[in-house]
């Protein structure tokens, strides 16, 4: 399995494992959710940050120009939300102009 391959597997696996944390309906309660913080170890681990305008877009596997928290398959919550629940982070809110590593295209 090459480095890239194996990265995106674990990734994938990283998705799966959390959409086994997300209950249907905490979206109600997402607002009272904590903020995820920059120097969270998992969110480091994933490269999250805040304001995705930081991110070198040559360091992303993902090639895509346009990559935030708000335009990711993985978010929650409503649009236009400044702060919203991802499945990569069951529990904690995500900044809707950050990133991650894990940043996937909606479908
Ligand atoms: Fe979650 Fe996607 Fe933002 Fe990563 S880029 S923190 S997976 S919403």
């Amino acid at each position: 399995m090459s480095k890239i391959a194996r990265r995106k597997f674990i990734q994938l696996s990283a998705v799966a494992a959390a959409g086994c944390f997300v209950r249907p309906g905490a979206d109600a309660q997402a607002q009272d959710m904590p903020h995820l913080s920059e120097d969270d170890p998992v969110g480091k681990s994933m490269k999250y940050t805040h304001d995705s305008s930081t991110v070198d877009p040559a360091t992303r596997a993902n090639p895509a120009a346009d990559q935030r928290c708000s335009n990711c398959a993985l978010v929650q919550g409503a649009d236009g939300d400044a702060w919203r629940p991802c499945q990569i982070f069951p529990g904690k809110l995500v900044n809707a102009n950050g990133w991650c590593s894990v940043w996937a295209p909606k479908a």
